[in-house]
């Protein structure tokens, strides 16, 4: 009998210890979002979909060195290399395959003029193989769409490299 009492006790007190926490979770913000109408806090430090970049007066900023091709562990990167109209060494061929990339970010660590870069770009899903295989005009053209986010991003950064 005394056993039942104890027991009767203890799951009345779980139950209210259950019920308060329930309550506590009920009134409390949510933790939720409502997605893709609203979108979390991305972080400076964010690896996500990869750009190139330009210089402000447009500019490509790769010198086509290939450090970024050479240090890649999951050998995403090919480029292919040749003077340009200026007489200057630039990419010829600038490839990323999206779908061997790890997102390590040391492309972008690699890099000695911050002309590859992994951006806040975190949608970029697709429905086809092919079209994770980015080129070089996929990928300037995601550094002129990003080039403000990226630039804020690396100077927030800065005092921490
Ligand atoms: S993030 Fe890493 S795996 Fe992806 S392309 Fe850059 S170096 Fe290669
Ligand atoms: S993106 Fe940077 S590391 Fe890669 S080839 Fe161009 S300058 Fe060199």
């Amino acid at each position: 009998m005394r056993i039942l009492q104890f027991l009767n006790s203890l799951l009345l007190k779980e139950f209210v210890a259950a019920f308060f926490l329930s309550m506590k979770y009920f009134f409390a913000p949510k933790a939720t979002i409502y997605y893709p109408f609203e979108k979390g806090h991305v972080s400076p430090r964010f690896r996500g979909e990869h750009a190139l970049r330009r210089y402000a007066n447009g500019e490509e900023r790769c010198i086509a060195c290939k450090l970024c091709e050479a240090i890649c562990p999951a050998q995403a990167i090919t480029i292919e290399a040749g003077p340009s109209k200026e007489g200057v060494r630039r990419t010829t061929r600038y490839d990323i395959d999206m779908t061997k990339c790890i997102y390590c970010g040391f492309c972008q660590e690699a890099c000695p003029v911050d002309a590859i870069v992994e951006g806040p770009n975190f949608e970029y899903a697709t429905e086809t193989r092919e079209e994770l295989f980015y080129d070089k005009a996929k990928l300037l053209d995601n550094g002129d769409r990003w080039e403000r986010e990226i630039a804020q991003n690396l100077s927030l950064d800065a005092p921490y490299r």
